[in-house]
C-alpha cells in the first residue's frame, strides 16, 4: 500500500494524471460520455489502493478536488468536439467524504461556472457502498446536485447490499452495473438474470443503466438485447490520456447497435447505419482484434457472428470446420436444425461439389432451410436449397481448415462492399480459429492427469 505521506507529496509535485474512458450510448452507437480515472505513473500498483489510503483521511478531499478541477478544466474540451444534443458528459468519481462535506455542491457550482461547463455536462459517480449509513447527508447532497442539474450515478451496483427499492430512495439518475456481473454474461445464468432484472427495474424507476467492464462482443450483444442504455469497457476503449480520448471520440465509428432483437427483424435487406468506408475499416480492425484475441474456440466462433452482424446483413450464416477430412457445422446463426448439426460432408464434395478448390463452397443441407421461404423461391434457387449463399474457405498456412458461409434470401445478396468485408474477415476468422486450436493443444499436457505413482510395496 502507498503511504499517505507519499500521496500527498505526489499531489503537491503534480505527479497525478487523469485518463479518460469513453462510454457508448447503446441507443445511438456513439460515444456520449467519458469517465475520468486517476493515474499515478510512478505507482506500479492498483490506483484503487491509492484511493483507499487517501480515503482514510482528509487527503481524499484534496485529491478529489484536484480530480474534479482537472476533469473540468483541462484544455481540449470534449464538449468542443461535435456537440450533439444531449450534451457530452464527463463523469468523475467522488468519494462519500467529498460528497457529504458541507460546501461540496457550492464548490461544484463554482467550478462549473469558472470553466463555462453546463451542469448537464458533468456526472458524478458514487459507489454503492456509499449509500450505507449515514443516509441523510448523502441524500441531501444528491438532492442539491439534482437541483443544480448535475447527473449522479451509483457505481459498482450489485457489489453492496443496496436493493433497487432501496436505491429508489436516492435521487440518482444513473445506475452502473458492476463489471463482476458483466463478466458472467453468456457463461453464468445467475449474472444474466441479475443484469436483466437490474435493467428492467432501473428503467421502471426512470433511471439510465450503464454496464461496465464490457470486453466482448458477446457481452455487448446480451446487453443490447436486454435493453441496456450505455456501455463501458475495453471492447470500446481503454482509459486513455485526454488527447487520445478526444481523438477516439471525434473519429469514432458508430457501433451498429440495432442488431439486437434481430431474429424478430422483418426479412429482407436493411441498410446498416451509414458509415464512411474509412471508419468502417476502423470498426473492422476493432472487431478483428476482439475476435483474434480470444483463445477459446467456442468464444471465437460466437464472437465472429456478432462481429459479422455488425459489418454485413445476412439472414443466416454458418462456420464449418474440417475434422478428419470432413466438413462439419461448428457454429450457426440462427441455430441450425438438429439434422444439419449432425451432418458432415467429405472435403471436396458438398452440395455443389468441389468445396475447397473453387473458392465457392456450398453448404450443408438444411441449415439454410428457413421456414419463411416459399416453395416458389425454393424451386428458383440455384442451389436447390433455399437461399443464395456466399461461402469462403478458411485457409491458414495453405491448408483449408473450414468454410465461412453467409446466407441471404436474395440471390445476389451482397453488394460489392459486403463481399469485400466478408472476404477481409475470413482470414481473421481463420487465424483466430487456428489460434484457439493451437492454444487448446498446447494446454493439453497440463490437463492430462499426472502419471500415477504406485505406492511403494
Ligand atoms: P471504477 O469507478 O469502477 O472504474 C472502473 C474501473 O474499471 C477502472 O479501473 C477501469 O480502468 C476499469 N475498466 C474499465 N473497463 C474495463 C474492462 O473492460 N475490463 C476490466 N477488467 N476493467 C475495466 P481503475 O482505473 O484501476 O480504477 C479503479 C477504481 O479506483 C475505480 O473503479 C474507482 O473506484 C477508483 N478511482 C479511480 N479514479 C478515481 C478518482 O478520481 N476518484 C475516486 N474517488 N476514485 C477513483
Ligand atoms: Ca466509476
Ligand atoms: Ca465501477
Amino acid at each position: 500500500m502507498p503511504l499517505d505521506h507519499d500521496i500527498r507529496a505526489a499531489l503537491t509535485a503534480g505527479e497525478f494524471e487523469l485518463h479518460y474512458q469513453p462510454l457508448v450510448d447503446l441507443r445511438t452507437g456513439t460515444f456520449s460520455s467519458v469517465e475520468a480515472l486517476l493515474r499515478w505513473p510512478r505507482w506500479a500498483g492498483e490506483i484503487s489502493d491509492v484511493i483507499d489510503v487517501a480515503e482514510q483521511s482528509d487527503l481524499i478531499l484534496d485529491l478529489g478536488a484536484w480530480v474534479l478541477e482537472r476533469a473540468l478544466a483541462e484544455p481540449g474540451r470534449w464538449h468542443g468536439c461535435e456537440t450533439p444534443a444531449p450534451p457530452f458528459v464527463v463523469c468523475v468519481n467522488v468519494s462519500t467524504r467529498q460528497l457529504v462535506r458541507p460546501g461540496f455542491v457550492t464548490e461544484v457550482a463554482r467550478l462549473l461556472a469558472a470553466t463555462g461547463t453546463e451542469p448537464a455536462q458533468l456526472g458524478l459517480e458514487i459507489t454503492e457502498t456509499a449509500l450505507a449509513d449515514p443516509v441523510e447527508p448523502v441524500v441531501a447532497a444528491l438532492t442539491e446536485l439534482r437541483e443544480l442539474g448535475v447527473q449522479s450515478c451509483i457505481d459498482d451496483f450489485g457489489t453492496g447490499h443496496a436493493s433497487l427499492t432501496y436505491l429508489a430512495k436516492f435521487p440518482v439518475d444513473v445506475v452502473k452495473i458492476d463489471s463482476s456481473f458483466v463478466v458472467g454474461l453468456g457463461r453464468d445464468a445467475a449474472s444474466e438474470v441479475i443484469v436483466r432484472s437490474v435493467i428492467d427495474m432501473a428503467h421502471a424507476l426512470q433511471m439510465t443503466v450503464v454496464a461496465e467492464g464490457v470486453e466482448t462482443l458477446g457481452q455487448l450483444e446480451f446487453l443490447l438485447d436486454a435493453g441496456c442504455d450505455v456501455a463501458q469497457g475495453f471492447l470500446f476503449s481503454r482509459p486513455v490520456p485526454r488527447p487520445v480520448g478526444t481523438e477516439i471520440v471525434a473519429n469514432a465509428v458508430p457501433w451498429p447497435v440495432e442488431f439486437a432483437g434481430r431474429h424478430a427483424r422483418p426479412r429482407g435487406r436493411q441498410p446498416l447505419p451509414a458509415v464512411a468506408p474509412s471508419r468502417r475499416y476502423r470498426l473492422m480492425l476493432d472487431l478483428a482484434r476482439d475476435v483474434t484475441g480470444r483463445l477459446d474456440l467456442a468464444d471465437v466462433l460466437s464472437s465472429s457472428f456478432v462481429a459479422l452482424r455488425q459489418l454485413v446483413h445476412f439472414t443466416g450464416g454458418s462456420i464449418q470446420l474440417v475434422e478428419d477430412a470432413r466438413l462439419r457445422l461448428a457454429a450457426t446463426d440462427p441455430p441450425a436444425t438438429p439434422e444439419a448439426l449432425t451432418a458432415s460432408i467429405p472435403l471436396g464434395q458438398g452440395v455443389g461439389g468441389q468445396i475447397t478448390t473453387t473458392g465457392e463452397p456450398r453448404y450443408l443441407p438444411d441449415i439454410t432451410l428457413a421456414p419463411e421461404v416459399s416453395p416458389g423461391q425454393r424451386a428458383r434457387s440455384v442451389s436447390g436449397g433455399v437461399r443464395s449463399y456466399f461461402g469462403v474457405p478458411l485457409i491458414t498456412a495453405g491448408e483449408v481448415i473450414g468454410v465461412l458461409q453467409i446466407d441471404s434470401l436474395e440471390v445476389d445478396a451482397f453488394a460489392e462492399e459486403d463481399r469485400v468485408t466478408v472476404l477481409a474477415f475470413t482470414p481473421i476468422l481463420a487465424a483466430a480459429v487456428q489460434n484457439a486450436r493451437l492454444f487448446a493443444r498446447e494446454r493439453t499436457p497440463y490437463l492430462l492427469p499426472l502419471p500415477r505413482q504406485d505406492p511403494e510395496t
